[in-house]
This record gives C-alpha cells, structure tokens and sequence, in this order.
C-alpha cells in the first residue's frame, strides 16, 4: 500500500529534549550512557518528574536543540514522501508552556510545517492507517500504531530495543522495505487471489519477518551468510538449516504431546512461521547447492 502521509515524532527524533533536560539542571549530556527516557531518576539529589515537568515551560521548548541526525531523518523522508505529506506530531507535558513552546520552535526551525504540526494529548495510533506511516523513537507508539492497522519505523535510541543500531542506515533499510512491500503489494493488486485472505496476510507477514532478521546483514554480497557459516564446520547450509527445521518441528511435537511449551517466550505461532521462512530459505540454499555441485561436481557427496 502506497504511504500517503508520514507522522513525525518530534521529542527524540528531531529536538533534543534530554539535552534540553541536562542543560536546565547543569548536567553533564552523553547520549551513550542514557539507557532510559527518564533517565534524571538517577540523579542525585533525586529529580523526580514534578521537577521536570516545572522547568519544561515555554522557552524550554523553544530553545531545544535539533537531535543527532533529526535533519538527515527529515530530508530522506522529504525525499520519498514530499514535506507537504509530511505532519509533525507531538506530545506536550502537563506544563502549559509547552503547546505554544513546541509551536514557536517549529515556527523558528521549521516555519513550512506551521500548517502540519499536531500537538495533541491523544494515542498517534488515531491516525493510523494502511497508507500512513509513523516515524518516533518510542518503542511503544510504534506498536500501538502498527497495531491499529498502520505502518511505523522505530529511530533507534539508547531507550528503545534497536538501541545499538545506526540511525541513519536503519531508517534507510526501513524506508526501503516500505518502498519494496508497496510494490509488492501492487503487483498482487488487479488478481483475484482464491483462498483464505489470512494466507496472504501471513506471506507479508513473513518477508518482513525475513527483512528483519536480515537487518543486519544489509549490505552484504549474501545475505544468507548466516547460514553459510556451517560450511566452516564441513557442513553445507541446506543441511544446516534442515537441523534448525528439525529443532522447529521438535518444538511442536513436544507441545502436542505435552501441551506445554518448554520454552515461554516463543508461541506456537512463532514456531509455525519460523518452519514456513525456514522452509523458504531451505529452498533458496537447496537451489544455491544444486548450481554449486553442477559448476564443481567433485564437491558432490564429500559430505
Ligand atoms: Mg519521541
């Protein structure tokens, strides 16, 4: 589905609230040692969020710093989407300053987006949508918004789960996913598709599944080198990933004899969809040996 308006999260992604937060209280700001979003909990004398709350008024939104990389966020959305499809949207704090702080900082920054700011109290995920898209740093309206039928990117910070990847070449491995689903989808878009509509559901489902997994591995001339690392042991990759599909089926056969799962934090539903992308790649490894073995014969059968 083709993205037609981009919500962007703006504390976080483009202005620098905790540096904004370390500056009021004199404190020293290094990005690499926070680990949470309130992270003044550990400071001593203790700074409970009354606090923050107080020193967080007008010219304090105003005056915020733009964020690491909040530029280069903007211009590669810009570049995709075109800013006039793209709506700043943003959270203000219990402190009345904020509205018309947050609303002068986009007039001073950003004075083109003064007729796209949303400044509201209410859940992101209102404005979701097949066709929309939302660009924030908190783990938590990511989900929700992807939840309501939405699609969403996670900017990686200390105080969110991609807390190690690169901003910048995730975002863009992100955008490109959207970009690849969106034709995708289109390319199904105009036949008549027989069967369960949950079926095709679960094939999107999947690719991001694999996109995902492989999110580290962009870049790389292959991406399966995952698997390829069992040649290293004497092993080729299509054996070694029918030894994951066996551990998989293991999994299920000892829920139904059991009726319990030995191991919690993985569903039955997660373990039927790793068998399906498993089986997938066991083809593409099976095909990648077969085109081996014919350009060197005498590797077949040395195993
Ligand atoms: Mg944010």
């Amino acid at each position: 589905m083709k993205i037609e308006e981009v919500f962007l999260d703006m504390d976080g992604v483009l202005t620098n609230f905790h540096k904004g937060v370390c500056d009021s209280f004199d404190q020293l700001y290094d990005l690499s040692n926070l680990s949470m979003w309130d992270f003044w909990k550990d400071w001593k004398p203790k700074t409970t969020r009354t606090n923050i709350i107080d020193i967080c008024d007008q010219d304090f939104w105003a005056e915020l710093e733009w964020h690491d990389e909040g530029h280069e966020i903007l211009h590669a959305l810009e570049d995709i989407y075109g800013a006039e499809n793209i709506f700043l949207v943003t959270k203000p704090m219990p402190n009345p300053g904020s509205w018309t702080g947050k609303k002068m900082w986009v007039d001073e920054h950003l004075f083109r987006y003064g007729d796209r700011l949303i400044i509201t109290e209410a859940s992101r995920a209102m404005l979701a949508s097949p066709t929309s898209l939302l660009v924030d740093d908190s783990q938590k309206n990511v989900d929700d918004f992807r939840m309501a039928g939405g699609q969403a990117i996670l900017i990686p910070r200390p105080w969110n789960s991609l807390n190690r990847h690169k901003v910048i070449q995730h975002l863009e491995v992100e955008l490109d996913m959207i970009r690849r689903k969106g034709r995708e989808i289109k390319m199904l878009e105009g036949k008549t598709l027989h069967g369960h509509p949950q079926f095709y559901d679960l094939l999107q489902k999947m690719a991001e599944l694999h996109s995902r997994k492989n999110h580290d591995y962009a870049g790389s001339e292959n991406p399966l080198r995952n698997f390829y690392k069992c040649k290293e042991m004497g092993i080729s990759p299509f054996k070694g990933i029918m030894v994951r599909l066996s551990d998989k089926w293991s999994r299920l056969e000892s829920f139904l004899k059991q009726g319990v799962l030995e191991v919690k934090d993985e569903s039955i539903k997660d373990t039927l969809m790793d068998s399906a992308v498993y089986s997938l790649l066991a083809m593409i490894l099976f095909d990648e040996q077969l085109k081996e073995n014919q350009a060197c014969p005498e590797n077949v059968n040395q195993e």
